[in-house]
């Protein structure tokens, strides 16, 4: 077998596990984690050890996640990460993630916006 035919084999091994996954919840959920864990670079280890010491609650907030998705389904939390280092933070909520975000991860705008508040 070539190599061009053996790529293309293997391509179509792949296309059919994949879609063989996404025909179940479960293999769906199991896709999403291996994004997830690409995407941090994270091992399951280190990201179950991270869910369960959060114990499904946002780190901020405090809250169980309420966001949905396109299809209705209530989302897992946001694995925050420092955007200069990579480093990961923790798991937040959509809402205290996008919070954090809308004030570019500045401590300082964070706790101006603190006392601002305070003040009104
Ligand atoms: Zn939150």
């Amino acid at each position: 077998m070539t190599g061009r035919k053996r790529w293309a084999k293997q391509q179509e091994y792949s296309r059919a596990y994949k879609a063989r996954l996404m025909s179940t919840p479960e293999g769906r959920a199991e896709l999403a984690l291996r994004r997830r864990l690409h995407r941090y670079k994270m091992t399951r280890d280190e990201y179950a050890a991270l869910t369960a010491a959060a114990e499904n609650r946002c780190m901020i907030c405090g809250n169980e996640e309420t966001a949905v998705d396109g299809k209705g389904n209530v989302k897992t939390l946001s694995v925050d990460h420092c955007h200069e280092t990579g480093r990961i933070r923790g798991l937040l909520c959509n809402t205290c993630n996008r919070a954090i975000g809308l004030l570019r991860d500045s401590p300082t705008l964070l706790r101006e916006a603190a006392k601002y508040l305070e003040g009104s």
